[in-house]
């Protein structure tokens, strides 16, 4: 559905987007993910046709964007960061000028722009002036100017900036509620967002894309250790002595002695064992006491952290060498 092939975006000597490559298929929902000043909004902007490639080609449901940008953005719905709106018309108004500008056929116009009010669930404000309404409304007013041509492919800039938990949790639910019958990508710097809404993640950073896959695969990859933090009495120092035979164990460090004689450790494991019922077991036999023991579950955070810095360390190397 959509094709991003070695694209490059340059603003004066400066490289915003780095050759990068990706493809999404017809139905899914896909999160661009990554600090702010990554390159989301510059991506998204190349893919809505706003502004050109500097090298590269982007398709959109097999129409080249630059050569035929009429084809291709017909299918493209595209709701940009910081809904810019116009406050002085009512919400209808509003709906009815972007079907105007998105030359939906007049006979189709009554229909869609109601179509997408009951979409969005914007009956109840439909003829309230956009000024007066709040930012979840207006989020919601942005995303129905978007649909109203009912396009294929929805294209959300930071769907969720600026909204409250509540409006959070109900443009969510909307997306999902939309990604049944549209092609969707969403920019967005909020981990737990795209691992909740998106089937794909895209990870951004410094205009290069450092990794696509799903939010479970991202989670597994990245997470083939697990840790475990153990605070025990240990005045003896004992605990590496005692544990030495417990299989999956692969790092133990000493990482807070106290004054009372208990110890903090972490424990680095292998993925997939749990080694807490052993450890427990030995550390009973020894009656050393244990005031803590548990995992750390890693999170999307940890995973998109984890490649951060990777790329970070390997871009020192490189640095390093050269
Ligand atoms: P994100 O959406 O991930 O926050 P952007 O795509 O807005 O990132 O920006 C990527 C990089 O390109 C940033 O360093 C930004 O300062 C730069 N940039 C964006 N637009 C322009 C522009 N028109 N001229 C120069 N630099 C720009």
């Amino acid at each position: 559905m959509i094709q991003v092939k070695n694209v490059t975006k340059q603003y004066g000597d400066f490289i915003a987007i780095d050759n990068i490559s990706f493809h999404i298929k017809q139905g899914e929902i896909v999160g661009l993910l990554g600090p702010n000043g990554a390159g989301k909004s510059t991506t998204m902007n190349m893919i809505t046709g706003f502004i050109e490639p500097t090298k590269g080609e982007i398709s959109i449901g097999g129409y080249d964007i630059t050569k035929n940008p009429k084809k291709a953005k017909q299918q493209i719905g595209y709701m940009p960061e910081g809904v810019p709106l116009y406050n002085d018309l009512t919400v209808k108004e509003f709906i009815c000028y972007m079907a105007d500008l998105k030359m939906v056929s007049k006979t189709e116009k009554k229909q869609h722009v109601e179509e997408v009010i009951k979409q969005t669930n914007l009956i109840e404000v439909q003829n309230k002036l956009i000024k007066n309404l709040s930012r979840g409304y207006k989020q919601r007013i942005s995303m129905a100017g978007a649909l109203v041509s009912n396009p294929k492919i929805l294209i959300l800039d930071e769907p969720t900036v600026g909204l409250d938990p509540k409006q959070i949790t109900e443009i969510r639910e909307l997306i999902k509620k939309l990604g049944k019958n549209h092609t969707i990508i969403l920019s967005s710097h909020i981990l737990s967002e795209v691992s909740q809404i998106c089937q794909k993640v895209i990870i951004i950073k410094e205009g290069k894309i450092i990794a696509i896959d799903t939010p479970k695969e991202l989670e597994n990859k990245t997470n083939q250790n697990k840790f475990i933090k153990l605070i025990i009495e240990d005045t003896d120092s004992k605990l590496k002595e005692i544990v030495k035979n417990i299989k999956g164990i692969q790092k133990i460090d000493l990482v807070k002695d106290n004054e009372d004689g208990t110890k903090e450790y972490v424990i680095q494991t292998q993925g997939n064992i749990d080694i807490r019922k052993e450890l427990f077991a030995k550390c009973a036999k020894e009656q050393m006491t244990i005031f803590e023991l548990k995992t750390s579950e890693a999170t999307l955070e940890d995973a998109f952290m984890k490649l951060i810095q990777t790329q970070n360390k390997e871009e020192d190397k490189t640095c390093g060498q050269s």
